[in-house]
């Protein structure tokens, strides 16, 4: 796709945050729209924005933002989609996209839905791609580049509106798949929301240990601990929100991670070496299948080509999957 032949006329960003601004840069770089309106909540982050130049238009309102929009995509904590629902319903021009970027589905949907009109179309949107990082200095063009991104159209959502959203996905470097609001946040409980408490839990407990120091934590921080520390960097709104909004599936994975976690105690407990190597021979089967599959390598990200923009991606850091 050229950058001749942009998809949409005029995409509407609400939130210009790490991935808000990711979307515009992307957007910009590959030529998929042919302009771009932003706006954010405070008045600082919209002046960020302007001065950055990733947006044609930044404006102060959710409400202004949708005037002629024929894509909009809300890009804010999950939290809080409901309310920007409600403000931009009634501006939106009639047969726009409304899409979103939220790291949970349903309750997005829920919120959503009802305040938004009949005569346009409601495709919710998940990028699985993100880093710890979080407003709109922290954005770039190629964070989806090679990364899924999930949408999750309602049933009866019009084919060809889904068609051209995962038609603007796939310019910005995704690839998209696509499945019920149900099914993702179940999916993406076990992949992303757990792992995130897991990061979270252990990062705290490690800096409630009386008899460990805090430099002694990161110094040794290699052993394995590092890894969490990132993760556990994360925003905390956004997290907050995950962990409300999927409340089911996040309890029923965190259910079952209770009960393996006690059989490994029970393993180290009764010196079960052969439980314990039968287990860690398995989960490394599964780390090399994620790497068979292209979803994460042994070298750094920013050595990866794209096979369709055929270029490499210049990125100070690597891509951290949400
Ligand atoms: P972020 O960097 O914190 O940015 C959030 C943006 O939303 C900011 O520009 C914020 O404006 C704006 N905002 C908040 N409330 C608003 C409102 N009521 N009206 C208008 N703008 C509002 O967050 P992010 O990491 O980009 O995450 C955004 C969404 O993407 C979340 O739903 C998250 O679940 C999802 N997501 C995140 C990742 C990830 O790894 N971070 C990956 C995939 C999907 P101010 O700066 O003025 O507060």
């Amino acid at each position: 796709m050229s950058k001749s032949a942009p998809l949409f006329n005029r995409i509407a960003l609400i939130g210009v945050g790490l991935i808000g601004s990711s979307i515009a840069r992307a957007a910009r770089t590959q030529g998929a729209v042919r302009s771009i309106v932003a706006t954010a909540r405070s008045p600082q982050t919209r002046k960020r924005v302007a001065e950055l130049g990733i947006a044609d238009q930044v404006v102060e309102t959710n409400a202004a933002a949708v005037e002629g929009a024929d894509l909009v995509i809300v890009c804010v904590p999950v939290g809080v989609c409901g309310a920007v629902a409600k403000e931009i319903g009634p501006h939106l021009a009639a047969g726009a996209t409304v899409s979103d970027v939220g790291s949970v589905k349903g309750s997005v949907i829920r919120d959503m839905s009802p305040h938004l009109p009949k005569n346009g179309h409601f495709i919710p949107a998940h990028p699985v791609a993100g880093t710890e990082y979080s407003g709109p200095d922290s954005g770039f063009a190629e964070l989806f580049v090679n990364r899924w991104c999930i949408l999750t159209p309602p049933a009866g959502a019009d084919a060809k509106a889904v068609e051209k959203l995962a038609a603007f996905w796939r310019l910005l470097g995704a690839n998209v798949d696509t499945m019920t609001a149900d099914h993702h946040d179940m999916v993406l409980a076990i992949t992303s929301h757990l792992p995130h408490l897991i990061a979270y839990t252990i990062v705290g407990t490690a800096d409630e240990l009386q008899t460990v120091t805090q430099s002694e934590v990161l110094k040794f921080s290699a052993g394995g601990f590092r890894d969490f520390t990132r993760i556990a960097a994360s925003d905390p709104t956004m997290w907050r929100d995950v962990f409300l909004a999927n409340k089911d599936a996040v309890l029923e994975m965190l259910g079952r991670f209770n009960e393996d976690i006690s059989a490994l105690t029970k393993s180290i407990r009764n010196g079960d070496g052969k439980a314990l190597f039968e287990q860690f021979t398995r989960t490394r089967a599964i780390r090399k299948g994620i790497i068979d599959i292209g979803q994460d390598s042994p070298a750094p990200d920013f050595g990866r080509q794209h096979p369709d923009l055929n270029q490499p991606l210049p990125k100070p850091y690597a891509a951290e999957e949400d």
